[in-house]
């Protein structure tokens, strides 16, 4: 049998055993004036003896040694063997040589001789005390640590340590009840939390989180339920033993709605929302590293889909993220591969019906996923930063292909890449534009950079000075799918811009949305006043082409004229005014 050491009391306490009934009341007598906040148990006997060790678990034992039934000796040996930790004093005749022999390997704290000396006795006791007192000093310094270790000093909620260790005794727990209960791990965000954190400062974020902390205590079951702080504004909790989904699901809308509520920090009122994911075990995972991921899967989704809301992990995040994944790797590999390969869409001049120059458009074919289009690997190119080299390559390419159609005695036109915002902030742009120019010896004005109007929220000065270094080269510059950013008329008056690409979004019901025409007409409009080109994308049907037309705009461009085509198939295209039967006659346009 085990004895408990936690139920050991912080007041001390001593077992006397001893048979003599007057000695046993006059030693008794003499602790208790010297030690009055002692408790004391008496014995008659070592198996009472025993059984009062077991029951009360006394800090120091003081026997006496020939007794009847069981003897001190037989006792400190049934009691080490509980606890090796028992501190035990013989009182023994000096006489009795039995004892000393008997003694050896019992571990006995200390040995006071018969007849008693008060003095002997009282150091006695009093060494086993202090070392008692080291050890409980030890213990709370131990627990001290403990508590640093596993909570989080700001809010002291548990931290991400304990909570992990506290989910792997719940799912040990789970586990032995044959998956008939369930738990839930709910991951959770605040939304916006950085915006508070950063225009109000830390003080008001710091209590901001102590003040999340408390309310999302509240949403839970105080005895069972553990919420944990992982870091930052991240929070986790633990709901054990759930029967359903919809406990978890109640939880989580418990939270949100608390959170429908503002906190008062200081003299602000902030509203702050929480973004939750949930996993179940045993559904979504049986272990803690799965049941944590998943939840945080299931978090950013909930994000996703607007925040201030909960979302329930299910199986298809997995496989879109490892879906994911493996794009990843895939797109890696293909430029090694040789994978990708670039169409060319003309813009035409409507004013004479030729070509004003070829948008590179990058495609990638993959030996099983079939051909890729931009919009699905773009994005995650991006992300990762792929873009740089990619973005490199299809200059070099669109470069080299038009440099090579003017050798074959073409029409020089110009070569229009696009250029991503990442791409557009990678600090030696200028000098890799310039160094590729020189490579593929294609006159800078026959090329063209398509940039969007997501490069202006980033800092302007480092913008304004990169465009104006390609500018400088003699490189064209326009912006695409113009109308759907944030870009101010000032900045636009003042960047070395020449054409503005009017989205294709405006285009598409331009004849039919009397807003998507009021804002494509203003577009040409004010392009007309600041002196730049104006391109029309997307231009699909001869109604659209007709309305801009009669507005003035002048460039065109979409499957109303042609579609993106491989390299080789746009020699016929060049031909002078290759489109004039396809644009009004009358000349309306000056
Ligand atoms: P974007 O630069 O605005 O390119 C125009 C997109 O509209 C192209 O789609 C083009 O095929 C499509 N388009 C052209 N005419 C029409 C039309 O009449 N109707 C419709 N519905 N669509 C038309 P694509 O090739 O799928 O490219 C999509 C986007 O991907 C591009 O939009 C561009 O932002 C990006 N992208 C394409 N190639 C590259 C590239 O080489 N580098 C970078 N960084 N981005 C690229
Ligand atoms: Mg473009
Ligand atoms: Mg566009």
């Amino acid at each position: 049998m085990e004895v408990d050491v936690k139920k050991k009391k912080n007041a001390v306490s001593l077992l006397y055993v001893e048979n003599d009934r007057t000695t046993r009341h006059m030693i008794a007598t003499i602790l208790k004036q010297k030690y009055p906040r002692l408790t004391l148990y008496l014995a008659e006997n070592g198996s009472q003896g025993l059984n009062l060790f077991i029951e009360h678990h006394p800090d120091v034992i003081l026997t006496d040694i020939l007794m009847p039934e069981m003897d001190g000796i037989q006792m400190a040996r049934e009691i080490k063997t509980l606890d090796s930790s028992a501190r035990i004093i013989m009182l023994t005749a000096a006489s009795n040589t039995d004892f000393f022999i008997d003694s050896i390997g019992i571990g006995i704290s200390h040995y006071v001789l018969k007849p008693i000396m008060t003095g002997k006795l009282f150091a006695a006791i009093d060494h086993c005390l202090d070392s008692i007192g080291l050890e409980r000093q030890l213990r709370q310094q131990d627990e001290e640590i403990r508590i640093m270790a596993y909570h989080d000093p700001l809010t002291g909620l548990p931290n991400r340590l304990l909570f992990n260790e506290l989910l792997y005794l719940a799912l040990a727990l789970a586990q032995r009840h044959d998956h008939d209960r369930g738990l839930a791990v709910l991951f959770l965000d605040l939304d916006r939390f950085k915006v508070i954190n950063d225009t109000l400062g830390h003080t008001v974020g710091d209590q901001l989180l102590q003040a999340v902390a408390e309310r999302l205590k509240a949403c839970c079951r105080r005895d069972r339920d553990t919420v944990a702080r992982r870091g930052g504004d991240e929070f986790i909790i633990l709901l054990p033993d759930i029967d359903t989904t919809r406990e978890a699901v109640n939880v989580a809308q418990k939270i949100i709605d608390a959170f429908s509520h503002p906190f008062a920090i200081s003299e602000h009122e902030l509203f702050v929302g929480a973004s939750i994911g949930i996993s179940i075990f045993p559904d979504d995972g049986a272990d803690c590293e799965t049941l944590i991921r998943n939840s945080d899967m299931a978090m950013y989704r909930a994000k996703e889909q607007g925040r201030n809301r909960y979302c329930l992990f299910n199986q298809s995040m997995n496989d879109e993220a490892a879906q994911r994944l493996a794009m990843e790797n895939n797109l890696r590999r293909a430029l090694q591969r040789g994978e990708f390969f670039l169409d060319y869409q003309p813009e035409v001049n409507v004013k004479n019906g030729s070509v004003i120059g070829f948008e590179a458009l990058v495609r990638w074919q993959h030996p099983e996923l079939g051909l890729v289009p931009p919009k699905k690997f773009i994005c995650l190119a991006e992300e990762t930063g792929l873009i740089v080299p990619l973005g490199e390559w299809i200059l070099r390419n669109a470069c080299a292909q038009n440099k090579a159609w003017q050798d074959a005695g073409l029409t020089s036109v110009r070569v229009a890449v696009n250029l991503s915002p990442r791409e557009f902030q990678s600090i030696n742009l200028a000098e890799m534009v310039e160094n590729v120019l020189g490579e593929t010896k294609l006159e800078p004005r026959w090329l063209e950079l398509e940039v969007t109007e997501g490069i202006m929220i980033h800092d302007i000065e480092t913008t304004s000075r990169t465009l104006r270094r390609l500018s400088n080269l003699g490189v064209h510059i326009s912006i695409d799918d113009f109308g759907t950013g944030y870009s101010s008329l000032s900045y636009i008056k003042k960047l070395p811009i020449n054409t503005l690409k009017i989205d294709q979004s405006f285009v598409n019901d331009i004849t039919t949305n009397s807003d998507d025409a009021a804002i494509a007409t203003a577009i040409i409009t004010m392009a007309q006043s600041l002196r730049l080109n104006v391109v029309a994308e997307g231009v699909e049907a001869k109604e659209q082409m007709k309305f801009l037309y009669s507005h003035k705009c002048q460039g065109m461009q979409g499957y109303y004229f042609s579609r993106p085509l491989p390299a080789g198939e746009i020699q016929p295209l060049l031909r002078e005014s290759h489109w004039k039967d396809m644009i009004p006659q009358r000349a309306t346009m000056h």
